[in-house]
């Protein structure tokens, strides 16, 4: 066995140092990656001053996040690929598909264009892993640079049932077929998380099914059942009018500060918790 001494340039830096314990090497696609795990003797270091903001999150299909303080509300969309990547994964699988397959049993080989269209695939899945990593810290980031207090709902776990009496593999494949988005707004609210706790501030769950942010006015506190196609919050108690997710947003932001209406009061007599 050979071994060779290798200097490498790190990209990044270490946020913290500490002592390396382990370094794996691994091979993907074909480019080679070290990952050193540092056991990090300070904790992090919080800010002096914590940025001041408080706000509530909706993660939703339409835009992927709702944001507003109350009175600001802005939405934030999936990035084009992200949208598109399901699109473009299934069709070159649908690719693959049609070449031939390797057969161990009967020994056959794979078709170049077989491997060509398996490259494809792998190429296009790291691509979209990288965008949506990148996407989710560079969102991430910007919402901790404004913000200490944020609200969202509590993480739904779908895919855990349904499929999971079928045995360990299709409840692997089922944990693998979760669209890409989904996979997004999960890694994204860890991160929202990770990064609001490692400044030192709150991260509330609003608990939805107890709460309802989106059948809920977050102005009088009436709920009123809202079906998936309407996308507007009118009340018809007080008459407040606003995009449904934005809404569901302020619901979350008022429950966590402890200032939602509960029913029949408006907001500005409802008592402050
Ligand atoms: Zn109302």
């Amino acid at each position: 066995m050979a071994y060779a001494t290798l200097r490498y340039q790190m990209r990044g830096q270490a946020k913290y140092w500490g002592k390396p314990t382990t370094c794996t090497i691994v091979c993907r696609h074909g480019k080679w990656y070290a990952s050193i795990t540092v056991n990090v003797l300070e904790p992090a270091l919080k800010p002096e001053i914590l940025p001041v903001g408080a706000i509530g999150i909706d993660l939703g299909c339409t835009s992927a996040l709702s944001i507003t303080d109350g009175e600001n509300h802005h939405q934030i969309d999936a990035p084009q690929f992200l949208r598109n990547a399901e699109h473009k994964i299934k069709k070159a699988s649908k690719d693959k598909r049609r070449k031939r397959a390797p057969n161990r049993n009967k020994k056959i080989k794979a078709a170049r264009r077989f491997k060509k269209a398996q490259s494809k695939i792998s190429k296009l899945t790291r691509k979209v892993g990288n965008q949506r990593h990148n996407w989710v810290h560079q969102v991430a980031a910007e919402i901790i640079s404004g913000n200490s207090f944020v609200a969202t709902e509590t993480l739904v776990v779908k895919n855990m049932t349904g499929k999971a009496k079928r045995g360990k593999r299709k409840k692997q494949k089922a944990g693998l077929n979760k669209s890409i988005l989904d996979v997004g707004f999960g890694m994204l609210r860890a991160s929202i998380k990770y990064k609001v706790e490692q400044i030192g501030g709150v991260f509330i769950e609003v608990p939805t099914r107890q709460v309802k942010p989106s059948q809920t006015c977050p102005q009088c506190g009436h709920q009123h059942k809202k079906t998936l196609d309407i996308r507007v919050h009118e009340c018809g108690v007080c008459g407040y009018v606003q995009d449904r997710d934005i809404a569901a947003a302020e619901v979350m932001l008022y429950w966590a500060k402890g200032i939602l209406p509960g029913l029949g009061t408006n907001r500005a007599n409802a008592p402050l918790r």
